[in-house]
């Protein structure tokens, strides 16, 4: 089911409860959704050809790395890899790529990127049973048409078929695919859902920590990677992006694994493409003409999506749009360079930070972005314990990606399916695994 482990007993899957949702599917407009659907293939290149561009990421990301000590030590490790040539040859992507509808000031909403995640998206699972719950929802209040609208929606099928593809790529039927997992994995059940399509394919999984690679992982001579003399064709990430996770111990796992010719998902190239500090670069002029010559009509689809994003590296530029944002915090979202929701900085609290660091060169480890405004609609938010009442909402559209590629050669681009998010609009900032937003599904219009 659209289920989840409880935070009372995060370790248990005999007590559970129902993942958070909304009561109804919410309105999306038709042309919008197209839209994202259709931006996705040439999303899925763009990331793909920027983890292979080396010159890129160093430019990109040095003022960066210079202040932010996570994001260096990424950097570290990827210099390293790639100093002693890679051993992997297939590349494996799942991205989501994050939009809101901005209702701008003509009335007509508009489709703005958040994001894209390259590691760990999630609810890719749940989402695929989603439409399930609102299709019954709306029977039940006898709204047969309506529910007959709801569009099917399969990412964990996607996902599973990209990961397949990698695996057969790799080209061993003893080896497994690994999912490296969290210490608590309150979500478990939404990396079932893609674990299961794996098995119907026969082919075998095992969910691993950073702690037990480290304790149980090692390389043959040709850079094959073996857990416990098991050998690994597919190492998928969902854990592994924030820095709290990372000890000495499981920085060294981390680099076992980069060094290990198993397709990494994603290899840490790709993780790096995925900063918000590459998002900013990617929207100054000319960036994308250079990352993707031949390509005029897959920039301009790109191009359409991107919201205003600013540099504060330090210089004219930077002390520009910060004294701007000081004077105008309710126009712009504050971004450092970390994922998994409850990061990002707005209106007072952004003003306050800017003001403090707005001389040091800390400030160049943050982005500014300018604030999507969403036209808010009424929902009911079910949540475990929560005292149900109808919330004024806003909703984030994410769209999956899965991209394989052997050698120089794209052998499988596609998108996968979609997820939405809604949350109150109290909240600015937090996903459904940081317990503001919930699973919704879109009501095209
Ligand atoms: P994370 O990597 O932590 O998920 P995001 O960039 O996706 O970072 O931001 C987290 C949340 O903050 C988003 O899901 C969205 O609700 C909100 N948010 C982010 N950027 C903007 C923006 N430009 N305008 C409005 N809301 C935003
Ligand atoms: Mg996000």
């Amino acid at each position: 089911g659209v289920l989840m482990r409880t935070g009372e007993q995060p370790h248990a899957s005999d007590v559970v409860n129902y993942a958070p949702f909304t009561l109804l599917p919410s309105a999306v407009p038709q042309a919008l959704f197209e839209q994202a659907y259709a931006v996705q293939q040439d999303f899925n290149l763009l990331v793909d050809t920027i983890s292979q561009n080396k010159e890129f990421l160093e430019k990109t990301l040095a003022s960066t790395i210079k202040v932010d000590d996570f994001t260096a030590r990424l950097f570290r490790i990827y210099m390293q890899v790639l100093e002693e040539g890679l051993a992997q040859t297939v590349f494996l992507g799942i991205n989501r790529s994050d939009y809101m509808f901005d209702c701008g000031l003509g009335g007509t909403a508009a489709l703005r990127q958040i994001e894209i995640n390259t590691i760990a998206a999630s609810f890719g699972g749940l989402t695929s049973r989603t439409a399930d719950v609102h299709r019954l929802v709306l029977k039940v209040l006898g709204k047969t048409e309506e529910a007959s609208r709801l569009l099917p929606n399969n990412p964990a099928k996607g996902l599973a078929l990209g990961i397949a593809k990698a695996w057969e790529l790799y080209g061993s039927q003893r080896a497994v695919v690994m999912f490296l997992v969290e210490d608590v994995q309150r979500n478990i059940f939404d990396q079932r859902c893609v674990e299961n399509e794996l098995w119907n394919r026969n082919i075998r999984v095992v969910r691993k920590r950073f702690r037990d690679v480290f304790e149980q992982g090692s390389l043959d001579a040709s850079r094959r990677l073996y857990m416990d003399g098991q050998e690994v064709a597919v190492v998928y990430y969902r854990e592994g992006y924030v820095p709290q996770v990372y000890d000495e111990q499981n920085w060294e796992a981390r680099l076992l694994l980069e060094r290990s010719r198993a397709v990494k998902c994603p290899d840490i190239a790709t993780q790096l493409a995925g900063t918000k500090k590459v998002q900013q670069e990617l929207s100054r002029p000319g960036t994308l003409e250079k990352l993707l010559p031949g390509h005029p009509e897959a920039i301009a689809r790109i191009r359409a999506t991107f919201a205003g994003l600013y540099s504060l590296d330090e210089g004219e530029e930077g002390d520009r749009i910060a004294a701007t944002a000081i004077a105008d915090p309710d126009r712009f979202v504050l971004k450092p360079q970390r994922e998994g929701g409850g990061n990002n900085l707005y209106g007072e609290e952004l003003r306050e930070v800017l003001e403090k660091i707005k001389d040091s060169p800390e400030r160049t480890s943050y982005i500014l972005m300018d604030k999507i405004k969403p036209q808010p609609a009424l929902n009911y938010l079910l949540r475990a314990h929560s005292p149900l009442q109808v919330s004024e909402c806003i909703s984030e559209l994410g769209i999956f990606g899965v991209y394989v590629r052997q050698g120089q050669e794209l052998v499988l681009n596609r998108a996968a399916g979609h997820l939405l998010r809604t949350k109150a609009i109290e909240h600015a900032d937090g996903g459904v695994a940081a317990g503001v937003a919930v699973l919704d599904t879109p009501y095209l219009v």
